[in-house]
């Protein structure tokens, strides 16, 4: 283009009427591309005078600042006659963050505006993630750490316990530590498990089966604090997709919650059923129930109202369910009881939900 016009003002003396009037036109068609280019142009485009008054604009200069870029260059202290770049946040319509690039021209300071809100958040996502993930392995590593020796230090407190006469005073003090380090124990792989989620291995099952596993493990505590297990279990039952360590973990968490939720004497209701999309698991016990507020937060991590929980049961729990492709619902009155529902999908329907992408 330059060279053109250079060109053009060279031999403009030597030009007849009708090379002028050729070259008009050449001239003419080149502008309108160009003031097309510039009129549509996704950057937006202002040109400032000397003074950084605003000489021309471009639509999307006025989209992307939301008012009219006179009225917004004031506002902007832009760098007259440089080149620079910079972020500016605007707020209206919506709050968008724009990157303005300027450079010196002729007739003063070209500014060029582009929206990159989605680029921004995107790192700051992807830092976020990274972040997340450091700090997760700082803490397993650090949990380790910690287990090894506290494993050593249950061993050789059981060997004490082991040794020591029957009548000796310093039984009960061990005991304590013993029962100490365990629960430590199990915080510990509480956290650990938390943090490094296994993913289910899926297979066709029957829900019954982890269920009853399950039931047969706690069976001692219901018969100990004489609570009354009802269950409503169909003897045929469709195959869901199912990691059946993990769902007999999932029934375990349930379980005790509710046994620690129910007074001596209780009663737990456990039933199955299934309709033609799902496997419906359903836990309904008539304990303490559950205040607003530990609803609200219900299956978040740490959340616990027991002296000695660690809040991780539900949030596991949780997350093994969606890992199942299911949901886990709750329900609960404080004061009279709380229902947990499972639900898992059919395996038909998941190899149709598969299908249909
Ligand atoms: P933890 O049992 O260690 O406290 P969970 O994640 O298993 O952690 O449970 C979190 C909280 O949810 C419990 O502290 C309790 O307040 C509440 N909760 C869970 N299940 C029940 C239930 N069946 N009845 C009453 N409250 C429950
Ligand atoms: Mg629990």
């Amino acid at each position: 283009m330059r060279n053109f016009f250079k060109g053009v003002r060279r031999h403009i003396g030597r030009l007849d009427a009708q090379e002028l009037r050729n070259q008009y036109n050449l001239i003419a068609d080149e502008a309108e591309f160009l003031e097309t280019l510039f009129e549509t142009n996704a950057e937006g485009i202002i040109v400032l005078d000397a003074e950084g008054g605003v000489l021309r604009s471009n639509p999307a200069a006025k989209a992307l600042l939301g008012m009219e870029p006179a009225d917004a260059v004031k506002t902007m202290s832009i760098p007259l006659g440089k080149a620079s770049k910079r972020e500016i946040t605007v707020t209206y319509p919506e709050e968008k963050t724009l990157e303005t690039r300027t450079l010196p021209i002729k007739a003063g300071t070209l500014v060029y505006l582009r929206d990159i809100t989605a680029e921004k958040a995107r790192t700051e996502d992807e830092l976020r993630i990274g972040a997340t993930r450091a700090v997760r392995e700082l803490a397993s590593g650090v949990a380790h750490e910690i287990g090894n020796p506290l494993n050593a230090l249950g061993l050789n407190l059981r060997l004490i316990e082991r040794e020591l006469p029957a009548e000796s005073p310093s039984r009960e003090p061990v005991a304590q530590c013993i029962s100490l380090v365990e629960r430590l124990d199990s915080i510990l792989k509480g956290f650990l498990n938390a943090l490094r989620p296994s993913r289910p291995n899926l297979a066709p099952g029957n829900i019954a089966l982890p269920l009853k596993s399950c039931l047969d493990t706690l069976k001692a505590q219901f018969v100990g604090r004489s609570i009354a297990v009802f269950l409503d279990i169909p003897a045929a039952l469709p195959t869901v997709a199912l990691d059946s360590a993990q769902m007999e973990q999932v029934f375990f968490n349930l379980l005790k919650n509710a046994l620690e939720a129910i007074r001596d004497g209780g009663k737990i209701e456990i039933a199955i059923s299934a309709d033609d999309n799902d496997v419906t698991v359903s836990f309904s016990d008539d304990g303490l129930g559950m205040d607003a507020e530990t609803l609200a937060h219900l299956f978040e991590p740490y959340r616990t109202t027991k002296e000695h929980g660690t809040g991780l049961g539900l949030m596991i729990s949780a997350r093994i369910v969606r890992d199942h492709g299911g949901t886990i619902d709750v329900q609960s009155r404080e004061g009279c009881g709380t229902k947990f529902t499972i639900r898992l999908p059919r395996i038909e329907r998941r190899i149709r939900a598969l299908g249909n992408g």
